[in-house]
């Protein structure tokens, strides 16, 4: 990537972050893992890995992460959740386990609300050729017990559906899939957040 390279966050507590993290590295991004607050200084942007959105909330609990995330794309820094992540981004949760009572705590950077597993369990883990906005051959996308979002604020672009669901949005600085790019063999989707971290970036200077 010509200019500066750009530095970005993977949060690392739990989920498939080392994948977005070579990604990122094989597109020329300085990648750092995200644990504590203080990881967060100095970044461009910031991803919100795949894993299991119920663990990652308590975690981020445990680490006092919610606000410096918050404040963190306040301050101009983008944010790309994946899957769990994505739902981790939302305004509301639905479909969080009866034990904690039907809540999941969320950071609401995203106008919309999220639909957890709203393909199914384990088992409706698949892939497909994904038609998204801007990407002129579809993406080969894989979900696994995918989250669909709804309700989408007027501030929120949908950029893909699968089944009639919204499955990847855009609002400013913040992007949302429901699948996993880091999965597929496909640089598209990371190239597409370097660039948004890009164009952040300039805004803000
Ligand atoms: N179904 C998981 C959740 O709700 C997300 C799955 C994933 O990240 N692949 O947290």
């Amino acid at each position: 990537m010509a200019g500066k390279p750009l530095h970005i966050g993977v949060l690392a507590l739990q989920g498939a972050f080392r994948e977005h993290r070579q990604r990122l590295e094989s597109l020329g991004a300085l990648v750092r893992e995200v644990r504590l607050p203080a990881d967060l200084v100095g970044l461009d942007g910031l991803v919100l890995p795949g894993g299991e959105s119920t663990t990652m909330a308590r975690l981020l609990t445990e680490y006092a992460l919610w606000q410096p995330i918050r404040k963190f794309h306040a301050g101009g820094g983008a944010v790309w959740g994946t899957c769990a992540g994505a739902i981790l981004l939302a305004r509301e949760v639905r479909g969080a386990p009866p034990q904690f009572g039907g809540q999941q705590a969320s950071l609401g950077l995203l106008d919309a609300a999220v639909q957890r597993n709203a393909f199914g369990r384990q088992i409706n883990s698949f892939a497909a050729p994904l038609p998204v906005s801007g990407l002129e051959e579809p993406f080969p996308a894989v979900f696994i017990r995918a989250p669909a979002f709804s309700d989408v604020g007027s501030q929120a672009t949908v950029l893909a559906t699968w089944e009639g669901q919204a499955v990847m949005l855009r609002q400013g600085a913040v992007l949302a899939t429901a699948f996993h790019p880091e999965l597929s063999p496909d640089a598209r989707i990371h190239a597409l957040f370097l660039m948004m971290v890009a164009e952040t970036k300039t805004e803000m200077a």
